[in-house]
């Protein structure tokens, strides 16, 4: 028996461990459709506005701040339980090299990841991303370059105790492997090493033990079903609703996670007592959020 599970749906926590908001567009009507159908907490990544990007620190304390203030009315207004991820996106660093120059680029970059990891030192901000490197092909020396940023990113972050999430290209499981590599050689132990956009398949052998938030598109939840006892790393949900009319369909709308998780409820519950379905949405939407980023769902 499990108090959550009600006539075969989950009623517990469900959570979207990546999501962004943006003021000029859908906003909090995005999450009050996401509450409307049973999600119940989020993971609010700062969203870089690629049309204006930050050209100094002082531009980055303030757009932080501003995401900063979206989850508190996000809280105020909706009562979820809401985490915050900062720091500056890996692609926005390769468009600034073309104006910045490489070096210049790179600096502000690192900065802006050191001022986030002062926003979570003090509290404000749960988690460090989405750092991480470009996930389309550049040139071999802004390869190496990102590769060096990455890790000295990853040993701040180890330094802080704090988890990342990190936006990377999709080569399957070579990029997961050179990833746990990097985090190995910088100390950030594998756990807190999130892999964002991740696909289904949560295995060892696929993911090299670290986290993911799997992008939980149509058929995710069959190969979720053919992985998720061959691993004991943590792992958990995402749609990366971006928020943005321009790119309706690139990414899951807001209802998605509530949606996938009584696919994946009901679909265990076919051979599994109420009790094994209860032990594994409770992992992915409160015990392993909750070691992730210190919050309780
Ligand atoms: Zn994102």
């Amino acid at each position: 028996m499990s108090e959550y599970i009600v006539d075969g749906r989950w009623t517990g926590p469900v959570v979207d461990q990546h999501i962004h908001l943006d003021r000029t567009n859908r906003y909090l009507s995005a999450i009050d459709e996401f509450v409307r159908v049973g999600g119940t907490g989020i993971i609010l990544v700062h969203k870089p506005d690629f049309g204006n990007l930050p050209t100094n620190l002082a531009a980055y304390r303030e757009v932080y701040s501003e995401t900063i203030s979206m989850a508190q009315e996000v809280r105020d207004k909706f009562s979820i339980d809401t985490g915050i991820v900062l720091g500056p996106h890996p692609v926005a660093w390769e468009h600034q090299i073309d104006s910045l120059g490489l070096k210049e680029s790179t600096e502000l970059h690192i900065g802006a990841a050191n001022l986030a990891l002062d926003f979570i030192e003090n509290g404000e901000a749960q988690c460090l991303g989405e750092v991480g490197r470009p996930h389309y092909p550049i040139s071999q020396d802004r390869w190496s370059a990102a590769n060096q940023m990455l890790e000295e990113i990853m040993q701040s972050a180890a330094a802080s105790q704090t988890s990342i999430q990190l936006h990377v290209e999709d080569n399957g499981a070579q990029t997961y492997s050179e990833l746990s590599q990097m985090a190995v050689n910088a100390g950030l132990p594998l756990s807190k090493t999130i892999r964002h956009y991740a696909p289904a398949d949560v295995s060892t052998d696929f993911t090299h033990g670290l986290s993911c938030t799997v992008s939980v598109g149509k058929d995710s939840v069959a190969k979720l079903l053919q992985t998720y006892t061959k691993t004991d790393a943590m792992w958990g949900m995402e749609t990366d609703f971006l928020d943005d009319p321009r790119r309706p369909g690139a990414v899951l709308g807001p209802k998605t996670i509530p949606k996938r998780t009584n696919e994946l409820c009901q679909s265990i519950l076919n051979e599994n007592d109420e009790s094994v379905v209860e032990e594994l949405l409770l992992n992915i939407h409160s015990n392993w959020p909750r070691e992730l980023y210190g919050i309780d769902f």
